[in-house]
């Protein structure tokens, strides 16, 4: 296969052709950072490049494989890797002003798991403002264009990472999901994105935004993609006290297994009003494919889903005020200039550090925790959060997947929410409950609607289970065939 039309292939296929010595990894990786040459000035999925650390892990791949030693499944892929997990020796900015000037000192726990596999990280990911987004419109660096349509958002907040691996600019890519930005920028860019259980990925070096809802997970142009890279990353950490210290099965062992007797549930609220009509028809028919296949399809309710924005705009500010006070000009990052005492240094450089859209949830989670409203705000919000879990155990004792779109619409055109925060913060309503409930929920790609836009199908599974959820995804993915459609710009 040509090496051009190789970077656009699944980690399983750009192995073959490196086991085989039709290409080496260092030649793969130039190739992809020939495609970040071409196309990356009018994408923006890279805020900044780590290509001595990508050739050099490549080599090492090589080396391997000419020796003929064991590699690491995904050795030698290259990965796009979302710019608020700390890679050693290179900047993070998590895409904030207040970062700008900072080098990571140490690897994430998944930082080092990559170093492990060999799998060359070819650059940090463009984001929304430390992951606080559903557009990448909020990045301080630039916003990131959607492969599909350049006048399109990508999705946020891991935008950057979805558009790198949809162009080309990477095979996978990790991201971060607190509300839903792994599965948004999946959706709307055509790409599988994995949102694990709560705990079954480390943060340790993941910059916390909400560090109750936080969970970094894949972002890749198939299922089993996304398996292999849930093997890498997945595993207790003792530097992550809410890591859990539970077995890691291998995530690709039932991917083909059949369907038959399988329950899934649609969900009743997010299947009916208000959707947009291609993605109307797009869930239907992934209905009728799953009955075809011998599943059972069942309608379940989830009532309290109409509160999940309001709870969970409480509590990830109420977290993100917390966890943006280091951020003090002190210790690390951007310090404003021309202060007179401590208190006008601390102001300035939070001022001129922190965007809009960072300003705007400090001062709701600030608000929400202080004394008099903790209780009707916080603590309320605590409580419904329960409840929303406890309907999900209910749901699960009746089905084993549930289904729903990603979002209810496809990617919106760039500029055209940014005046209206509550209406970003409304893409969000079929994501926000995974987290807030602590399941594992992804997105599959499921078609094109009429304006040639990625829709993406939603399954969410119980906790820790991640195996049955790969393993409806994959038949879905096998029936659709959607994971061989690439955008058109990606190799012009
Ligand atoms: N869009 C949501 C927010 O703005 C979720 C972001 C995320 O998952 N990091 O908070």
């Amino acid at each position: 296969m040509d090496i051009r039309e190789l970077i656009t292939k699944s980690s399983v296929e750009q192995r073959k052709a490196l086991l085989n010595k039709e290409v080496s990894a260092v030649e793969l990786t130039e190739e992809v950072y020939k495609q970040v040459d071409s196309v990356d000035e009018k994408i923006g999925a890279y805020n900044s490049l780590t290509k001595d650390f990508a050739l050099e892990t490549a080599k090492k791949v090589d080396e391997k494989i000419n020796k003929g030693e064991e590699i690491a499944p995904l050795a030698g892929i290259p990965l796009a890797l979302k710019d608020n997990i700390n890679l050693k020796s290179y900047p993070t900015t998590a895409s904030s002003k207040i970062l700008s000037n900072f080098v990571s000192p140490y690897d994430a726990t998944v930082s080092q798991k990559l170093k492990a596999n060999l799998i060359p990280v070819i650059g940090k990911a463009n984001m929304d403002e430390f992951a606080m987004g559903s557009s990448n419109e909020n990045s301080a660096t630039k916003i990131v264009r959607n492969p599909w349509n350049l006048n399109k958002v990508p999705g946020g907040s891991s935008g950057g990472s979805a558009a790198a691996v949809a162009a080309g600019e990477a095979t996978v890519a990790l991201g971060s999901d607190t509300g839903g930005s792994i599965r948004l920028p999946g959706s709307y860019c055509g790409l599988v994105g994995l949102k694990p259980t709560y705990g079954r990925v480390s943060r340790y070096g993941l910059i916390a935004f909400a560090s109750s809802l936080d969970q970094i997970g894949p972002i890749t142009r198939t299922v089993e993609d996304a398996a292999l890279l849930l093997n890498v990353i997945s595993g207790h950490d003792e530097k992550d006290s809410t890591s859990l210290n539970q077995p890691v099965p291998d995530f690709t062992k039932d991917l083909r297994k059949d369907l038959k007797g399988v329950k899934i549930g649609y969900i009743k609220e997010l299947c009916s009003d208000g959707l947009a009509a291609d993605v109307a028809s797009a869930v239907q028919k992934s209905i009728e494919t799953y009955k075809s296949m011998g599943a059972e399809i069942i309608e379940i309710s989830l009532p309290l889903i109409k509160y999940s924005i309001a709870v969970y705009y409480i509590i990830a500010t109420a977290e993100a005020s917390s966890n943006l006070a280091r951020f003090d000009g002190v210790k690390y990052g951007y310090r404003a200039k021309d202060v007179d005492t401590l208190y006008d240094m601390y102001v300035k450089t939070r001022a001129q550090g922190f965007g809009d859209e960072v300003k705007r949830r400090i001062m709701l989670g600030t608000y929400a925790l202080s004394s008099g409203y903790y209780d009707a705000y916080y603590k309320k919000a605590q409580q419904l959060r329960r409840l929303v879990k406890n309907d999900f155990d209910n749901a699960f004792k009746k089905v084993d997947v549930l289904l729903s779109p990603t979002c209810p619409h496809t990617a919106f055109d760039i500029g055209s929410k940014v005046e209206d925060p509550l209406s970003m913060y409304l893409t969000d309503i079929a994501t926000i409950t995974a987290n807030l409930a602590g399941i594992p929920a992804m997105n599959v790609p499921v078609g094109l609607d009429k304006s040639g836009m990625p829709i993406g199908l939603q399954l969410q599974a119980n906790c820790l289970e991640e195996t049955k959820l790969l393993n409806v995804a994959f038949k879905l993915e096998e029936a659709v065939q959607f994971n061989y459609s690439i955008p058109s710009m990606t190799l012009v």
